[in-house]
């Protein structure tokens, strides 16, 4: 058996060097044909160096404080790892949407591993769990996967904290948020989440909360304030872009 696997071995690497030929990895932004080495398999180098950081963790919890008034700030500490401007195309977003609503779970873990490492730079605060944030049951049907797990299945790889998909469950079907304003945003997420078959593990906890786009953060901070009523004793933030309006 174990012969035969070595013997398919350099079967196998020719079959995917012959489909890397046929068809190249291509970055979603610029379409520029990958390395086969690549890093990434849904931007190239370029692009990615153009990505513009997210401002700091203190500049990002200043911003949160002043919309969500600082008695309503569930959050301690907010790590981003990207900018982004929705109007700004193609960019950051392109890939983005394409995790979100077109299937590509690949990219969340790849970026996720840089959230992770971005983790490691802008936090030292021990983390007991990933908490990503829930989407709704008939959501995750019509979906088929929350892309928040993709991004922290990414971070896991990295920082090697469990994830906890089950603490907690979003119980309302929220509309999008995109065409909100900031008042708008915090009446639509509150209350939209409850406990989870597994919310006991939360208890006396630290957790970082996981996103693909920050706004204006009411997700987060609701999500925080449900974690924190069953017991959460610290919840922080983590999310990919920051978005600029
Ligand atoms: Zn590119």
């Amino acid at each position: 058996m174990i012969l035969l696997t070595r013997l398919m071995q350099p079967l196998n690497t020719m079959a995917s060097s012959l489909l890397d030929f046929l068809m190249p990895w291509r970055c979603m932004i610029c379409y520029a044909v990958l390395p086969s080495d690549t890093l990434w398999h849904y931007i190239c180098q370029r692009c990615f160096d153009q990505l513009e950081p997210a401002p700091p963790p203190h500049h990002l919890l200043a911003a949160f404080d002043r919309i969500h008034q600082t008695d309503e700030s569930a959050i301690s500490h907010i790590i981003g790892r990207w900018s982004a401007h929705h109007e700004r195309r193609p960019g950051l977003f392109d890939l983005v949407y394409a995790l979100k609503y077109y299937g590509y779970w690949q990219i969340g873990i790849e970026l996720g591993r840089e959230l992770g490492a971005a983790t490691q730079l802008l936090s030292t605060t021990r983390y007991d769990g990933l908490v990503p944030v829930p989407i709704h049951p008939a959501r995750r049907r019509e979906r088929g996967y929350n892309q928040a797990e993709a991004i922290a299945e990414g971070m896991q790889q990295v920082l090697h904290i469990p994830i906890w998909r089950n603490a907690l469950c979003r119980m309302r079907y929220t509309r999008s948020q995109t065409t909100l304003s900031s008042t708008e945003r915090m009446v639509n997420t509150r209350g939209a989440f409850g406990a989870g078959p597994d919310s006991t593990r939360l208890r006396g906890k630290t957790i970082l909360i996981v996103d693909d786009v920050f706004t204006t953060g009411s997700t987060l901070n609701s999500v925080a304030m449900t974690a924190l009523q069953l017991g959460t004793a610290r919840a922080d933030a983590a999310t990919l872009v920051v978005a600029t309006l």
